[in-house]
């Protein structure tokens, strides 16, 4: 069925995301990346100039200013998964989704000033570091400390699953500002590359996303001067992630539907050139079904999408009703890529044909964001009205 959720404005940006993406998303870079283990500084500012990242900058600071649009980032993600290449696509989600919005909707007029223009230019990469090596789900679990000094903070502990946390420049830092564990003891602390104590440590090896740099980070005796307070307020850090993580949900969901669309089209492109039995593998009555499978999941994923956006534009998407989303649509993302790799046998588990790398990517969409365990534990609890 098409969609209906499109303009002729996001026609138009489709558009320019092709281009972007014929000139820069070639097997060749795939390849690079894959190897390097990041995507390349020169890539995310080519990103930057086509208007690909930083949309929901304001214009003020050299962005697009799409504050609740979400559709042009579904676009982009769209395009780049459908070229072959997760990696970029969740490059360009942890700048735009995770990172940004803690200067767009809560950085005080200096920080905007200060980081949002090169953010929107890519010459600002961005991370969230929340998670620890002994606290994930239960983020108030953490043990980094940031202890009040005259003019700032000094910054001890470490965190570990940081996306883009190697090539970071900022990275929007969850610490504990107080004691215990109620929600006014955490803050956001913007933590600069380049400060005395603060290490990147080491790029962890995942399963997938191999083209995208995974790292610890550590934080030794960091001083970061008060002005680097997300907000400038003290004790708002744990409000302020739970602000943000319906759009971070979402955009999961968004990357697991355009992961099932691709999937579709390269299973039935692949299904109708491979013969056997001197037949086409289309021709066989059980790949007939899985297609079916496969391109009803999509429909539903996609209206369930179209719906997610729309209640995001219309700021009605609670925390509640983005986790229900997270959880189904990685968990239908998953069906479809599972039975796309079954439908082209051997080659569905090659690295080098574009399905394998999307379903070892796909695989973690369950896991981050917030496990979907934690996901059912929140709609569930909405559900069941407990305290
Ligand atoms: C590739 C990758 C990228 C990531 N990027 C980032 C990033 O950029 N920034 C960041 O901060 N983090 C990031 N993460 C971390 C990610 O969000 C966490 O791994 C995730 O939230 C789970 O936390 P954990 O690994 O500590 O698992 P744990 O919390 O230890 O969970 C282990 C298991 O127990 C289950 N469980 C835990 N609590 C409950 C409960 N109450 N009820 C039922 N089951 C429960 C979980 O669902 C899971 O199955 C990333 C992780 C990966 C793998």
């Amino acid at each position: 069925m098409e969609r209906d959720i499109y303009d002729e404005d996001h026609e138009a940006f489709r558009d320019v995301v092709k281009e972007f993406v014929k000139r820069y998303v070639t097997n060749e870079a795939i390849a690079r990346w894959d190897a390097e283990g990041e995507i390349d500084r020169d890539t995310m500012k080519a990103a930057g100039e086509s208007g690909l990242i930083g949309l929901s900058v304001p214009e003020e600071f050299g962005g697009a200013g799409m504050l609740q649009d979400y559709r042009f980032r579904a676009i982009v993600m769209e395009e780049v998964i459908s070229a072959g290449s997760g990696s970029l696509a969740g490059a360009f989600g942890i700048q735009d989704d995770l990172a940004v919005p803690y200067l767009v909707h809560m950085g005080t007029q200096e920080q905007k000033e200060k980081w949002l223009p090169g953010m929107a230019t890519g010459e600002v990469i961005g991370a969230l570091a929340m998670t620890e090596p002994g606290a994930g789900s239960d983020l108030r679990g953490i043990k980094t400390t940031a202890k009040k000094v005259d003019g700032g903070y000094i910054v001890n502990g470490a965190k570990t699953f940081i996306s883009s946390g190697k090539t970071a420049d900022l990275v929007v830092t969850f610490v504990k500002t107080g004691e215990g564990n109620r929600p006014d003891a955490f803050s956001l602390l913007l933590i600069e590359n380049g400060m005395d104590g603060f290490d990147h440590g080491k790029k962890l090896h995942k399963m997938g996303f191999h083209g995208h740099d995974t790292a610890e980070l550590s934080f030794s005796d960091v001083f970061v001067p008060e002005e680097n307070l997300i907000s400038g307020r003290e004790g708002m850090g744990f409000v302020q992630l739970m602000m943000n993580l319906p759009l971070e949900r979402m955009s999961i969901g968004v990357a697991g539907a355009a992961a099932a669309q691709a999937a579709l089209d390269w299973t039935l492109a692949y299904t109708k050139d491979r013969e056997a039995f001197g037949e086409r593998i289309a021709d066989f009555q059980n790949t007939r079904f899985r297609l079916a499978d496969m391109s009803a999941s999509v429909e539903a994923l996609w209206a369930y999408t179209d719906r997610v956006m729309r209640a995001y534009a219309g700021k009605k998407l609670s925390a509640e009703e983005a986790a229900k989303y997270k959880f189904w649509a990685t968990e239908r993302e998953w069906e479809v890529l599972d039975l796309g790799v079954q439908l082209h046998g051997g080659y569905g588990y090659i690295t080098e044909y574009p399905i394998a790398r999307a379903f070892l990517d796909a695989r973690v969409h369950r896991i981050y964001g917030g496990t979907n365990e934690i996901m059912r534990e929140i709609v569930g609890r909405d559900l069941a009205g407990k305290r």
